[in-house]
């Protein structure tokens, strides 16, 4: 164990959040240990601005409710007291400890279910996943505890996990995705034996429960480093087990590749100018090859675009193609970004006018400049609907083209098609 005293470390109570300050200053006026930690001190201790603050305590749940009005516990997994101020939310968390008694629960394949025996300090650090997320602040004495070399390893900007990874990362697999989604954020190195365990032990992911992956999605494509983040997905082979149907058309669809890095770049543009991001857009561009090859076979079959598009998303959001749970305050909008596709393509009547003011029509224009990385022969098209927005819609007016006499009787929307979906 190291302890770093206020002048060997960066740390200044200036960059910490006041409503963290006030409940570590309220746990030790109540007697109890408290310290920041996790993503907040490493944040700081790396000069950057920590997206939210983290306490540890050697309170139990219980007694951190006592000590503060605004305060709830939640949780099940692991009970933790929700600390509220205005709309921020400071979450803190009791000492986590080992042994075997108490209230622990660890399935065959060493998954913890359930994790709240509590503990010291000392344990909590050993429980914590990566080195550089097992530093301890404490506002008593403006000191830095290190009780698993997380501070060299910030230094020599590596990513270790604390302990054995082959113990680690079986019972959280969701270690193997935080791993990638740090080393992205931080530009770090992951140590050989981490990274030997993230391949491993990728696969257990499978057994994660899909609302737990929708979350990591959101951390990492959605926190301002989504190129990097895909870039080591696909680096550790971990992509797969996000989304199955979409890595298996990146090999051979290098233009659907292009599209989703052009999503993912823009996505971080848009973060750093604080303009908003949605899931819904970028769910769009992941799952749209998939969702088309499916609506293409249906196409053939003599289907309109708009049920076409209806029947590829409902395969492509069938639980049975999908790892990671889309809510549909996100999947709605989503549809609604491809059913503008064939519109902003001239392929059905709707007019220029009546398109451009869909309240999607933005995010379906955009979408539709992404495709061009695609489908090239798009350019023309999508130019057009850029001219559109700074003339009007005359000019679209003018190039829309008849849709074609479809030869078969249109189809209904209906379940997934048995033979579409075997090849
Ligand atoms: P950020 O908030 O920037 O995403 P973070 O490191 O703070 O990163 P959180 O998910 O907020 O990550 O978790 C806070 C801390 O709790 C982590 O730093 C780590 O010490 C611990 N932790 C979180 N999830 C796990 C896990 N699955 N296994 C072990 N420790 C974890
Ligand atoms: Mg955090």
């Amino acid at each position: 164990m190291k302890i770093y005293s206020r002048d060997q470390h960066p740390i200044s109570r200036r960059n910490i959040s006041e409503s963290a300050l006030k409940v570590l200053y309220r746990l030790n006026s109540c007697g109890y240990e408290a310290y920041l930690v996790g993503g907040g001190v490493r944040d700081l201790l790396l000069g950057g601005k920590p997206k939210d603050f983290d306490i540890a305590t050697n309170a139990t749940p219980e007694q951190v409710r006592e000590a503060f009005r605004n305060c709830r516990l939640i949780g099940r997994r692991f009970r933790l007291a929700h600390v509220r101020f205005g709309r921020e939310v400071i979450e803190v968390a009791t000492f986590r400890g080992h042994g075997d008694d108490g209230d622990r629960s660890v399935e065959d394949g060493g998954r913890l279910l359930r994790d709240n025996i509590y503990g010291d300090i000392e344990e909590d650090a050993l429980r914590r996943d990566f080195t550089v997320n097992g530093l301890y602040y404490s506002i008593d004495g403006f000191t830095v505890r290190d009780e698993v070399g997380g501070m060299a390893d910030l230094e020599s900007r590596t990513l270790r996990m604390i302990g054995d990874p082959d113990e680690r990362f079986p019972e959280d697999p969701v270690r193997c995705l935080r791993a990638a989604r740090f080393a992205a954020k931080l530009d770090f190195e992951i140590e050989s034996k981490t990274a030997d365990g993230i391949r491993q032990y990728g696969q257990l992911l499978d057994d994660i429960p899909s609302a737990r992956l929708f979350d990591e999605v959101l951390k990492l494509f959605l926190s301002g480093h989504a190129e990097r983040s895909y870039l080591k997905l696909r680096e550790f082979g971990l992509f797969k087990y996000l989304f199955p149907s979409t890595d298996k058309l990146l090999e051979s669809d290098e233009g659907f590749e292009k599209m989703l890095r052009a999503c993912f770049k823009n996505t971080d543009q848009r973060i750093e100018q604080d303009l908003p991001v949605t899931p819904a857009f970028l769910y769009a561009v992941l799952l749209w090859a998939p969702m088309k090859r499916h609506a293409d076979r249906q196409l053939e079959r003599g289907m309109s675009p708009h049920d076409a598009i209806h029947h590829g998303a409902d395969w492509v959001l069938n639980p049975a193609n999908m790892r990671t749970a889309l809510p549909r305050r996100f999947s709605t909008p989503m549809r609604e970004i491809w059913l503008l596709q064939p519109r902003l393509e001239g392929k059905t009547r709707a007019s220029a006018k009546r398109i451009m003011s869909h309240p999607r029509f933005r995010a379906g224009y955009d979408f539709l400049l992404i495709r061009v990385l695609q489908e090239p022969l798009l350019e023309p098209v999508a130019e057009r609907w850029t001219e559109a927005q700074e003339q009007g819609p005359e000019v679209i007016s003018r190039m829309q083209h008849k849709p074609r006499k479809r030869r078969r009787r249109r189809r209904g929307r209906g379940g997934p098609d048995k033979a579409a979906e075997a090849g």
